[in-house]
C-alpha cells in the first residue's frame, strides 16, 4: 500500500467568511490553519472528543437549574448534618419544612394535585401512603378529618398543600363511608 494510499489528501473550498475565522483561531492557537483544522476540529471529533453545541438556549437553562436543584440538595443535606453534628439531634420536623428546598420533582407534583377525598367510597385517602380514613358518624367524621392533619405533620412533616386544605374545609359530613 503507497503512501498516497495510506495517508490521501483532502481538498474542500470553504467560504471567506468561515475561511478567516479559522485563520484567525489558528492564529491564536500559533498554527497553520490547515494544521488546527486537522488537530483541533477533525481529529477530536472523530476521538468523540468535540462536543455537540447545545441545541438551543432552553437545553442550556435547564441544565443550569438541574445543576442549581442539585446544589441546593447538597446544600440542604449538609446544613442538616452539621444540625445533626452541632446538636446531637435531627432538625425539627417544622425547621426541616421551611429550609428543605422547595422544588418539587414531577410525581411529587401529581401526587400533591390529587385529591384526598374520594367521593365513591366517601373516605379520605393521604396521597402519599395511602393511608385510609373511614367514619361512620358525624363525630368521627370531624375526628378523623383532625386525625388527617395530624398524620401529614407526624408522618410526613409537612402542612396541606392548597388543594388538600381546600378539599378538607369544603367537606362535609355526608353519611357513613362505604
Ligand atoms: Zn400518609
Amino acid at each position: 500500500m503507497g503512501y498516497d494510499t495510506r495517508n490521501p489528501s483532502f481538498t474542500f473550498r470553504f467560504g471567506e467568511y468561515r475561511h478567516g475565522k479559522l485563520s484567525k483561531l489558528a492564529k491564536l492557537n500559533k498554527m497553520p490553519v490547515v494544521d488546527f483544522v486537522r488537530s483541533k476540529i477533525l481529529d477530536p471529533f472523530i476521538d468523540g472528543d468535540l462536543v455537540p453545541k447545545a441545541k438551543d438556549d432552553l437545553i442550556l437553562e435547564m441544565s443550569k437549574l438541574k445543576l442549581e436543584k442539585i446544589k441546593a440538595e447538597i446544600e440542604y443535606l449538609k446544613l442538616k448534618n452539621r444540625y445533626m453534628e452541632t446538636f446531637g439531634t435531627p432538625l425539627s420536623s417544622a425547621a426541616t419544612r421551611i429550609l428543605k428546598p422547595q422544588l418539587i420533582t414531577t410525581s411529587q407534583t401529581s401526587q400533591i394535585t390529587m385529591s384526598p377525598y374520594d367521593a365513591k367510597n366517601n373516605i379520605i385517602q393521604c396521597c402519599e401512603c395511602s393511608q385510609l380514613f373511614r367514619w361512620e358518624n358525624k363525630d368521627e367524621f370531624l375526628k378523623q378529618k383532625y386525625e388527617f392533619e395530624l398524620h401529614m405533620t407526624n408522618k410526613h412533616g409537612r402542612a396541606f398543600t392548597y388543594l388538600e386544605k381546600t378539599v378538607l374545609t369544603d367537606l362535609s359530613f355526608s353519611g357513613a363511608s362505604i
